[in-house]
């Protein structure tokens, strides 16, 4: 079992700076440490299941309580846009858009290591969120999946299966939106003791968006008397026979349990635009369920009941072109590139791809290189590596052109999803797993 000390160390980052104008100092809506009463915690602790209040100021310096009144003139921030002879209920509801921006932007800054995107607004405005982007600005290091072509590839791996291989990954690749926040999940993260993404905001509706994969899809049947178990047969006296289950991999902490699993929705083919309504091809899968998770490893598989049987047997299809093509790809890797626990500077590190959703926005390809590896008593317990990822990558399928079998070990990278920024290894981007070697 790995150990928290050797576990990659999920310290909340406090050096990153603080870009928000209406938030108090010190405080962290997720910092379960501290002890600052600031405008954050007096929100997010107000009623249950509430967004923010109409007249919530959230003016530096100030706890607000749910009801207070917005005075015609008062609280207008810099660059606001507020014209002439806009009416008061006008002025309130562009505060309260201000407002839900600050603390999406407060949970974003605050949430650690992890790197999930948080709205308070819908998606509205996740594209502001994007082109505001702190850790990336300019997102230089991400592809858009529709530009993603054989030029992207470095030496050695500049060969058209890899880049069918890659299409194939974002094709089953999904955006994952989930609509509440359990009132289960931790004070601390259980195997680090790190105040746990999410603990503040349990039991309310914020929204989180993350990433996953569809790792298997089918359309047969254990039994025939098997009938559908989406929200519409559960409750039906004539459940559907003929149906179809959806598996989805994802983090646990964008996923946590059942609850949140029912306010899930993946989109499958959102593929270009920063919006969604922009992309004419998404498929949305709503309310997912059985949730297997290992908050250790942080992953979470979770599935979809769906009447679609040509959606399901195309995704099944393509899992299947995926796993051939994968095997094709490994007997061909480039021989000098080595998979090492403690690499030199002499090696050369694998090729490491991630596909994923940055800021909630159209899905986009980073390549990097597999860097090292946590040990932990004979136990893998993180890898770290270059590819660029940003706040709404949690959760991503983080695979590695590399072929393991040869090494005579489990295979890692399987189905490791992607967690966050290391802290440890600033600069380096981290994934846990439980590989035993
Ligand atoms: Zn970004
Ligand atoms: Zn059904």
């Amino acid at each position: 079992m790995a150990t928290s000390k050797h576990r990659e160390d999920t310290s909340p980052d406090t050096s990153r700076k603080r870009v928000c104008t209406h938030r108090t100092g010190g405080s962290s809506s997720e910092d379960a440490g501290n002890t600052d009463k600031s405008l954050t915690i007096a929100i997010l602790d107000s009623t249950p299941d509430s967004l923010i209040q109409p007249g919530q100021d959230v003016q530096s310096g100030q706890n607000i309580q749910p009801g207070q009144n917005i005075q015609p003139g008062q609280n207008i921030q810099p660059g606001q846009d507020i014209q002439a002879g806009q009416d008061v209920q006008a002025r309130q509801d562009t505060q309260l858009v201000q407002d839900a921006l600050s603390l999406a932007e407060l949970d974003r800054e605050n949430q650690g290591p992890w790197e999930a995107e948080y709205s308070y607004e819908g998606e509205a405005y996740l594209h502001q969120q994007y082109e505001k982007c702190v850790k990336n600005p300019g997102h230089k290091k991400f592809i858009p999946v529709d530009k993603f072509c054989i030029d992207d590839l470095p030496e050695g791996y500049r060969d058209k299966d890899h880049v069918d291989y890659i299409k194939l990954v974002s094709d089953l690749t999904v955006r994952v939106t989930v609509t509440c926040v359990s009132d289960k999940r931790p004070v601390i993260a259980p195997d680090n003791g790190k105040p746990y993404p999410g603990y503040r905001v349990r039991g309310r509706r914020r929204i989180t968006f993350g990433t996953g994969i569809v790792i298997f899809a089918n359309v047969s049947k254990l039994s025939p008397d098997d009938t559908c178990e989406c929200k519409e047969c559960r409750s039906s006296s004539t459940p559907e026979t003929n149906f179809a289950k959806i598996h989805v991999n994802t983090a646990t902490h964008v996923v946590f349990d059942e609850l949140e699993a029912e306010h899930t929705t993946c989109h499958l083919f959102f593929d270009k635009g920063r919006k969604l309504d922009e992309c004419g091809c998404v498929v949305k899968l709503a309310g997912m369920s059985y949730v297997h998770n290992d908050i250790s490893k942080d992953t979470c598989e979770i599935i979809h009941f769906t009447h679609d049987l040509k959606l399901a047997n195309k995704l099944e299809q393509m899992l299947e072109t995926m796993d051939s093509l994968g095997d094709t790809i490994f007997t061909k890797k480039p021989r000098h590139y080595k998979f090492k626990l403690s690499p030199t500077s002499m090696d050369k590190h694998p090729l490491l791809c991630i596909v994923s959703h940055p800021h909630g926005c159209s899905k986009e390809i980073s390549l990097g290189r597999w860097i090292s590896a946590d040990k932990w008593n004979n136990q893998l317990v993180s890898f770290y590596y270059t590819a660029a990822t940003c706040p709404g990558s949690s959760g991503a399928h983080v695979f590695v052109m590399q072929d393991f079998t040869e090494l005579d070990i489990p295979e890692p990278m399987s189905t490791e999803v992607h967690c966050g920024a290391s802290v440890s290894q600033p600069g380096h981007n981290y994934c846990n797993t439980e590989s035993g070697w």
